[in-house]
């Protein structure tokens, strides 16, 4: 458990993916979630302070030292850096196994979206849902998510003194649920919608979530607006 987490939001690639970097003020340990992309400007301001995140909750004024690097899910835009985190931080990387060969593909992908990125980063390492890994003394509850990718996790960080977070990669946006029509990925839009009404909306309705793109939101107010999930909308498929 943790008490403030300092959380800073990058919005990195052309694809404004949300890469957070979340501190544990007690001793400065940091994970990045998500490390897509702009891996000089994170690792600048993590190191030397130089520039500021797009978006910050709580503050926290000491050095950081990155103890982890932690992946909702392989799409490029949210992997393509991590080479570049691995190898300057001296980490192992942590990716959810079923996405393993989506990952693969990073490289290839993002070229076809006109980016320019390393050789695909290996995981070291796994997790299976239910799973709490303790990162810089922050437990960090593995939820399972798929149907935006085979292998997509939510990342569920238990704060002891305000509102949980959740990182939701691209399973739940606010007002809307991941694209399930992405090649390689294993998209399926029933266990998407499954995923979400049985594993994330029994989390508290306080939780803050932090979505792979777009505005964050809480758990209560998807639950009640989402049309993809709510009943009284007929918005399953509205927007497609
Ligand atoms: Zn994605
Ligand atoms: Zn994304």
């Amino acid at each position: 458990m943790v008490n403030s987490p300092h959380i800073g939001h990058f919005f990195v690639t052309a694809l404004q993916q949300r890469c957070s970097v979340v501190t544990n003020p007690q001793n400065g340990e940091t994970v990045i979630i998500d490390g897509g992309g702009d891996f000089e400007r994170i690792s600048a301001w993590i190191d030397d302070g130089i520039g500021q995140p797009d978006f910050e909750i709580n503050s926290y004024d000491g050095e950081r030292k990155v103890v982890a690097l932690i992946n909702t899910h392989a799409h490029f835009d949210h992997s393509g850096h991590i080479p570049f985190f691995k190898e300057h931080y001296g980490l192992e990387w942590w990716l959810h196994s079923d996405d393993n060969y989506l990952q693969t593909l990073a490289k290839k992908s993002g070229e076809r979206w006109g980016f320019t990125l390393p050789e695909p980063a290996v995981a070291e390492n796994s997790w299976e849902h239910g799973e709490t890994h303790t990162f810089a003394e922050m437990d960090f509850e593995i939820i399972h998510t798929p149907g935006h990718t085979l292998g997509g996790c939510s990342l569920y960080l238990r704060v002891d003194d305000g509102p949980d977070h959740l990182f939701a990669g691209d399973t739940l946006f606010q007002g809307s649920i991941g694209r399930t029509d992405l090649p390689h990925s294993g998209g399926d839009m029933d266990l998407l919608l499954r995923m979400i009404k049985e594993r994330l909306f029994p989390l508290d309705d306080s939780t803050i979530v932090h979505p792979g793109h777009g505005p964050m939101t809480t758990i209560g107010e998807e639950k009640s607006h989402n049309p993809f999930l709510n009943s009284d909308h007929r918005g399953r498929g509205a927007w497609l």
